[in-house]
């Protein structure tokens, strides 16, 4: 198993050294090579994502990303900036199908901002189709309108649109998904106005036919976003479009109140994957060795599930993140009254410690 290791900027290579620790301690055969990505790269090699740094992606069976970005590159050109190496990744990776868990550990309910027992226990997973859509189908632009309502004015458009294969391998996604989780997917559209979304409704009901194993439910966009909100626990595998999928994402991620806890995966077609906390680089806190690791430390334990088919240890992972909450240790981002403050070091050490089976101590 060959891990490509994109540690970044900022928090990046603080919060990679500790998810590298526990990989290490698992003692399974991985074959790890690091390369530098984002303004690192850039500084090194004057491009984001220099050709050394996607051809080993592209060797490689996963790639684990920490974070890219700081505000002094603000004024490069678009091409040049940090940012651009993840598009380009999914890019040339081919990466469609990107998942969103949204988790809030019993520890942890305080921190979210809706009542504890709306999200303890929470458990969902957003799939959202990453390449096509209004983000991506063209024409669009700007123009001087020629009907509509203000025939002559100014006016900009966009092009929504999906094919009947990027539907499909999206659905087959999310019914694979739901069938190693709690076997329901929920298709989030707008078909009740949108031409492409009820063509996405008809294209999912279609893949259905091949999981009857696994339910499905349709929802608008509208009730999904109120429905996350009033009962979140009331779903299981979320799959949506680009555009539905980037909000409904957020919104997700805020139920479990620190974005330093969650987890994100790229996917292709044949389940390789680029995977990353889904926060960024903390300018602000870089260097100070606060960052909380345990985004990436789950983001590797989701690497392991759906890359390198090794579940155990995913699980491994997991359980040893609950115990090291369960056991009072907090970064700053999740700490409350009561539990005790550690850095990103002691965090990273108290996990190893769990999956090796040493005692954790109590705040
Ligand atoms: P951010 O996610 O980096 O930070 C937002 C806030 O959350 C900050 O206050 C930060 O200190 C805090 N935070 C983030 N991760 C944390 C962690 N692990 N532990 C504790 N606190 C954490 O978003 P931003 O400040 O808007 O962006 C900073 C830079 O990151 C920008 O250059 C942006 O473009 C880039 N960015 C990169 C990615 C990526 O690499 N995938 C994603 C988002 C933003």
């Amino acid at each position: 198993m060959k891990i490509a290791i994109l540690p970044g900027d900022g928090i990046g290579t603080e919060i990679m050294a500790e998810a590298v620790k526990v990989l290490q301690a698992l003692d399974l055969k991985f074959e790890m090579e690091s390369a530098l990505v984002g303004g690192a790269a850039y500084d090194a090699h004057g491009h984001p994502l220099p050709e050394g740094t996607l051809a080993l992606a592209k060797a490689a069976d996963a790639i684990l990303f920490g974070a890219v970005g700081d505000w002094k590159y603000d004024k490069l050109e678009r091409q040049f900036r940090p940012e651009q190496a993840i598009l380009g990744l999914r890019k040339h990776l081919g990466l469609f199908a990107n998942f969103r868990p949204a988790i809030c550990y019993e520890q942890l309910t305080q921190a979210s901002s809706l009542k504890p027992e709306l999200v303890a226990g929470l458990d969902i997973l957003i799939i959202r189709e990453l390449t096509g859509d209004i983000y991506f189908g063209q024409p669009r632009g700007r123009r001087i309108a020629v009907d509509g309502h203000f025939p002559g004015a100014d006016e900009a458009f966009d092009t929504m649109r999906y094919s009947k294969p990027e539907i499909e391998r999206i659905a087959h996604v999310a019914f694979q998904a739901a069938r190693r989780r709690g076997k329901k997917v929920t298709s989030v559209d707008k078909a009740n106005v949108l031409e492409t979304f009820q063509f996405w409704k008809d294209v999912v009901t279609e893949v259905h036919a091949q999981y009857p194993d696994v339910q499905l439910e349709h929802m608008y966009v509208d009730n999904a976003a109120m429905q996350l909100v009033k009962a979140p626990k009331s779903f299981d595998v979320v799959v949506t479009g680009n555009m539905f999928g980037d909000i409904l994402s957020d919104e997700a991620a805020m139920l479990t109140g620190s974005i330093g806890m969650l987890p994100s995966a790229s996917l292709d077609k044949n389940n390789k994957g680029l995977y990353e906390p889904s926060h960024g680089s903390a300018p602000d806190i870089a260097g100070k060795g606060v960052a909380n690791p345990l985004a990436t430390i789950l983001s590797a334990a989701m690497m392991l599930r759906f890359s390198l088919n090794q579940p155990q240890a995913a699980d491994r992972i997991e359980s040893a993140v609950k115990a090291v909450l369960s056991a009072g240790l907090r970064t700053g981002d999740i700490w409350s009254e009561g539990t005790r403050k550690v850095g990103t070091r002691e965090m990273g050490d108290a996990v190893v410690a769990a999956i090796t089976g040493k005692t954790i101590t109590k705040s």
